[in-house]
């Protein structure tokens, strides 16, 4: 079973991409994003918890989102690959995931996709999404920013160290959604 992490800012791409992979190769999508807005909608009691944190664009408290992965993880664990798209974003997370990997027998992070954009291209991304999306979330500068603040704060620097240097992939955000996820796939087949 192969664990692939997409990892980038807001507005890089990585759902679109995360898409492509599951029509593909039949992986599992898990994306922390998508899982907390069908929470919100369907106004259950964990939606009524997060709202509030994804409106000002600041990251959900990691119980929260580590529970509610490792669930998730939980009923998938005999799928052939699970993509984690807005997973993990936190130190705690990136714990809490090899943690659950190992308890399960089901593997460990193989490979983690690094999508690398320009800043301005992103907030005019972001700021177009949400016009078409209706996401709250993309529709206030004030919130996009802070969402890349809290990036650039937090999460950026989450695989710091030395063991995940030989599992880092750089994907060049910019380019086109085909090419992108041709260099993927190409990435991908390796494994196989
Ligand atoms: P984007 O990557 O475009 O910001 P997401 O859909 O991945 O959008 O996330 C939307 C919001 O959901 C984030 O701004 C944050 O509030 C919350 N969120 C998503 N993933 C996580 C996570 N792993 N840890 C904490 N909060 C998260």
């Amino acid at each position: 079973m192969i664990h692939i992490v997409l990892f980038g800012p807001p507005g890089c791409g990585k759902g679109t991409q995360a898409i492509i992979l599951k029509k593909k190769f039949g992986f599992v999508h898990l994306s922390t994003g998508v899982m907390f807005r069908h929470h919100i909608k369907c106004k259950t009691n964990l939606g009524k918890i997060v709202h509030y944190y994804l409106n000002q664009g600041l990251l959900v408290p990691d119980h929260i989102t580590t529970n509610m992965l490792n669930v998730e993880i939980k009923k998938n664990i005999s799928s052939n690959g699970i993509i984690y798209d807005g997973y993990p974003r936190t130190k705690n997370q990136v714990f809490s995931l090899e943690k659950i990997l190992k308890e399960e027998s089901i593997g460990k992070i193989d490979v983690i996709f690094n999508f690398s954009i320009e800043k301005n291209l992103l907030i005019n991304r972001l700021l177009n999404r949400g016009r078409k999306s209706y996401r709250d979330d993309d529709t206030d500068i004030i919130t996009v920013q802070r969402r890349i603040e809290e990036y650039k704060r937090v999460t950026a620097c989450i695989w710091n160290e030395e063991k995940w240097k030989n599992v880092f992939v750089k994907v060049n955000a910019s380019s086109s959604i085909e090419d992108i996820s041709l260099f993927i796939e190409g990435q991908i087949l390796k494994f196989f």
